[in-house]
This record gives structure tokens, C-alpha cells and sequence, in this order.
């Protein structure tokens, strides 16, 4: 079916009201003394906010703080926070950052996580440019797959809708966890309110993102899973050769290009399994599970 748009954040009012009570009825305690976290040094900033290395009590955490319009939160702020913080909530698994909590000092929303020393995946392969063995990036790759289908294995599942190198963070042993659950929905809802070029990252975007009518499920992530395992395993990006979202939309509809064309480095085994998280229609694309299994026999 077709999915409703929502106005865009600049069409709205800005509010700077976030009830307390709703995140303190949630069962654990969410909410933190902003006074017993410091912030201390920005390790990287997206489209909402910053990310701040820092401390709660003395332990080391990552702080995400939003940047505020006019000083002021945006009702689309404060909902997409509000869906991290249950998100975070709701899921915790070995292979996804995990949420410490919650922090109001209004007109600030902050959310707090364990430390990633070794920071994100893209800054490891792209810009750090870090050695790593075969086995060391099979592994990246296989903890990543772990992650979604974690995500996708709940009832209803959840759909990350934002996987990418940037929200792959590493601990001081190159083990990797998602992070990121801004976008981050679960398919109990008949439909996902999909927002103009908001359903990701570009270069990650399976083809039935570019289209109004296409539906987001499960199989959006497995796409995006694909370009990850072929990154991690080759350093290269996903349409590495693009500028625009344009010239990854002509490349992805227009001449069916697949996110790699140049797959050195890439064994043939683990190349044909990226190739079945790149089918269309979706329905034919494989499962992060199963993306997992053949990850894991490969090892
Ligand atoms: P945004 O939603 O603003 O993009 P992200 O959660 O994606 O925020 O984080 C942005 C960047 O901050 C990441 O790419 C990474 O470099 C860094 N980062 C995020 N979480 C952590 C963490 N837990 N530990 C260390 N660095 C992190």
C-alpha cells in the first residue's frame, strides 16, 4: 500500500516539552541525574545530535545530546528521541550498544551508552584506515549479522532501518555492536510512516526505498546488511564511485546496478551470499539469519 508521509520537521512547531512521568512510568529507571554525567570530548555528530565521549559516576559513557533549533527541541526531535530511548530499552543483546539511560535537562535530551573506544566501523575502515586480518573482518562482519538478527528475530520484529558502517561502533577488542535506534521500528505496525530521503543512508538503500509505493520491512536491513559484509570484508564502500543520492538512484533503478561491481578481495563464497541479500523484489532476498549461518560455516 501506499504510505502516509509526514510533514517535514520544518513545517511544525518547535516544542520544548518531554513529560518526565512518561519515561519514568517506563518498569527500569531511565531517567539520569544530568549532574552525575559530564561531557567531555564530541567523538561525532548525525542528523539529530552530537555524540560526546563522557562519564556517569565516574564510568566512561557515550552521551548523544540533540542539537537544538533556536534553543528550542522540535516535536520531531523529541519523538525520535523518545523511540530511541524505547527502543534501547526494549532490546538489549550482546551485539547492540547497550543503554545505561536517559537524561532531561530540559531543554537537552541526552542518551546515555556503554563506551565504543574503537569508535565507529567507518572510521576504522575508511578513515583510521586499520590493518585488520581476513579473520578479524569475518568476524566484524559476523557480529553485525548477530545484531540484526537479533533485531529481526523478535516478535514482531524490529526493523533497524539504518544500518551503515557510521552506526557500527567497536569495543578496545574490535568486537562490533549496532547502535543508532532513532529509525528503528517494530513491523507490528500495519505500515511505517516513511519521511522524504529519511529511510537511511543512500548508499545503503535497497531499491524499494526510492519508491513511494515500496513497502519497509525486514528485507530494507538485509540489503543494507549485504553492503556492510562486502565493506567490512573489502574496505571499499557501497556505490563507492557515487557523489549523489541521485546517481545511486540511476545506478540502482535505472541500470540495476548492484552496490559492488568491483569484488576484489571478496571470496567467491562469501560474494554469493552478499548477492542474495541484493534481489528483487525483496520477498526473494535471503534472511539475516541466514546471512548468519552461511557467515558462520565460512569461519
Ligand atoms: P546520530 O544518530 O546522531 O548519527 P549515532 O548514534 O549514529 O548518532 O552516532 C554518531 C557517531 O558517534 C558514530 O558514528 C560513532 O562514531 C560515535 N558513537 C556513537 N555511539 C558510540 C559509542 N557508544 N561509543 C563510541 N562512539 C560512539
Amino acid at each position: 500500500g501506499v504510505s502516509p508521509r509526514t510533514p517535514r520537521a520544518e513545517t511544525r512547531p518547535a516544542v520544548a516539552s518531554f513529560s518526565k512521568k512518561e519515561v519514568q512510568e517506563e518498569p527500569q529507571k531511565l531517567l539520569l541525574n544530568s549532574e552525575d554525567l559530564k561531557i567531555d570530548k564530541v567523538l561525532g555528530s548525525g542528523g539529530f545530535g552530537a555524540v560526546y565521549r563522557g562519564t556517569y559516576l565516574g564510568q566512561e559513557v557515550a552521551i548523544k545530546k540533540l542539537h537544538l533549533i533556536d534553543g528550542q527541541v522540535s516535536s520531531e526531535q523529541v519523538a525520535e528521541f523518545k523511540k530511541e530511548v524505547m527502543n534501547l530499552q526494549a532490546l538489549r543483546h550482546p551485539r547492540l550498544v547497550s543503554f545505561i539511560g536517559a537524561a532531561l535537562a530540559v531543554p537537552s535530551l541526552m542518551i546515555v551508552t556503554e563506551f565504543m573506544p574503537n569508535g565507529s566501523l567507518y572510521e576504522a575502515l575508511h578513515q583510521r584506515k586499520l590493518k585488520m586480518e581476513h579473520n578479524q573482518r569475518n568476524k566484524i562482519a559476523t557480529q553485525v549479522s548477530e545484531g540484526v538478527s537479533f533485531l529481526h528475530g523478535r516478535a514482531p520484529p524490529f526493523v533497524h532501518r539504518d544500518l551503515k558502517s557510521m552506526n557500527v561502533v567497536m569495543d578496545f577488542d574490535l568486537n562490533a555492536k549496532l547502535c543508532d535506534f532513532g529509525l528503528t521500528q517494530s513491523m507490528e505496525k500495519t505500515h511505517i510512516s516513511r519521511r522524504d530521503n529519511e529511510g537511511g543512508s543512500p548508499r545503503y538503500m535497497a531499491p524499494e526505498l526510492f519508491d513511494s509505493r515500496g513497502k519497509i520491512t525486514e528485507k530494507v536491513d538485509v540489503w543494507a546488511l549485504g553492503c556492510l559484509v562486502v565493506e567490512v570484508i573489502s574496505s571499499r564502500l557501497p556505490h563507492e564511485e557515487c557523489t549523489s543520492i541521485q546517481q545511486v538512484m540511476t545506478k540502482t533503478l535505472v541500470e540495476k546496478q548492484l552496490p559492488f561491481n568491483d569484488w576484489r578481495g571478496v571470496s567467491s563464497s562469501v560474494q554469493r551470499v552478499a548477492e542474495l541479500c541484493f534481489m528483487f523484489p525483496p520477498e526473494s532476498r535471503t534472511s539475516a539469519a541466514h546471512l548468519l549461518e552461511a557467515l558462520q560455516r565460512l569461519r
